[in-house]
């Protein structure tokens, strides 16, 4: 059991219950085949309208690409995540292939959806299933579900997709063009093979990657700094990691023209409140369903997904106290003992240091190619 996407070939895949029964483990193998992203397309019958459409669904996936600390896998090669939400462009009602295969609704929840249903940030209307950006599907499935008056677990697993749907898509504006996004890549590439972070875990490798590298950057030479510098943003930003990926942007600024500037970085600040919309969306769902339990009694992984989640909305005192609740919670599933130990670490030297977590000292930068 692993995060969201579980590797399963051949039949259709429910990604739906994700964090609250699998917590994480991750098995990364080296030298393992790559089971591509495959897509089947299936015919389906909206369950608020009746109109009948064609949609893609996921036949087959991996999560090799490492997990991120608030359990979302990352898959190698296409993200499965873009293609799960299915949306009835004719009406918005939105959901997972088995929403789409139950019974028509009655008259009353049909009224709901069509007076409720929006698209989110005034986007135009979508002209097939696939016409709205992933996250904006996710956007729909939640109010969806609302109306439908679906589980609260249901309703946490579509926004934290919501919020993984943003960080999937969120590669910044790149006003400098192709060869400095290539540059960035292959100098990442280049000091991963040098510096070779420990673990098996390829997200937290590219994070641990990104961390070393930020003191260094200042040493980077001038012709080569733009390059390094949006490396590690892209590494950040790829891993959710907004408040480091946010304030090495003042490295950018005075590498680039001020227009420049403003582009990349006004990109970065919409996906980045988009992804944080969607993750206090989550963290209140979270939050409500302790109060149908009992009040922080609720199992270890959500008690640590809710301080991780704190975290990444810059809530460090409040993070601190649900990780050490889910430290102190019983039956902590293998691998999340270490994540809460590791995270509750970084969140206390954040609250004293008033800075982004440890870094080891600067040392001379190698040359660049
Ligand atoms: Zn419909």
């Amino acid at each position: 059991m692993s995060g969201a996407l579980t590797i399963r070939e051949g039949d259709d895949m429910r990604h739906y219950l994700t964090i609250l029964t699998a917590a994480l483990a991750i098995v990364l193998i080296a030298g393992m085949p790559t089971a591509a992203t495959t897509i089947a397309d299936v015919k389906l019958r909206c369950p608020a309208c009746g109109h009948k459409f064609k949609a893609g669904v996921i036949a087959s996936t991996n999560n090799f690409g490492g997990q991120d600390r608030d359990f979302y896998s990352h898959a190698s090669g296409f993200p499965p995540i873009l293609i799960y939400p299915i949306t009835c462009r004719r009406c918005l009602y939105s959901g997972y292939r088995d929403d789409f295969e139950i019974d028509e609704l009655d008259d009353e929840t049909r009224a709901l959806l069509r007076s409720r249903l929006t698209l989110p940030e005034n986007l135009p209307p979508p002209d097939d299933s696939t016409g709205l950006p992933a996250w904006a599907r996710y956007d729909l499935i939640i109010l969806s579900a609302e109306i439908r008056g679906l589980s609260l677990d249901y309703l946490i697993d579509a926004a934290l997709c919501a919020s993984w749907a943003v960080r999937e898509d969120a590669a910044p504006a790149q006003p400098w063009g192709d060869h400095y996004w290539n540059c960035a890549v292959n100098y990442t590439d280049s000091m991963m093979k040098e510096l070779s972070p420990e673990g098996q875990n390829r997200a937290l490798r590219d994070v641990a990657l990104a961390r070393q590298l930020v003191p260094r950057l200042q040493s980077v030479p001038n012709g080569s700094r733009l390059c390094a510098t949006l490396g590690v943003i892209i590494l950040l930003r790829k891993h959710g990691e907004l408040t480091e990926a946010m304030d090495l942007c003042r490295l950018v600024e005075p590498l680039v023209s001020h227009e420049d500037f403003m582009q990349f970085s006004d990109s970065m600040r919409v996906s980045n409140e988009r992804e944080r919309r969607y993750q206090q969306i989550a963290l209140t769902y979270i939050e409500k369903s302790f109060g149908e339990i009992a009040p922080f009694e609720g199992p270890a992984g959500r008690l640590y997904l809710a301080g991780e989640l704190c975290r990444r909305l810059e809530r460090y005192d409040q993070a601190l106290q649900y990780f050490r609740q889910a430290a102190q919670a019983t039956a902590i599933p293998e691998g999340l003992d270490e994540w809460i130990v590791e995270q509750q670490a970084l969140v206390t030297n954040i609250l004293h240091k008033g800075t982004t977590p440890d870094e080891p000292p600067p040392k001379d930068h190698p040359p660049l190619d």
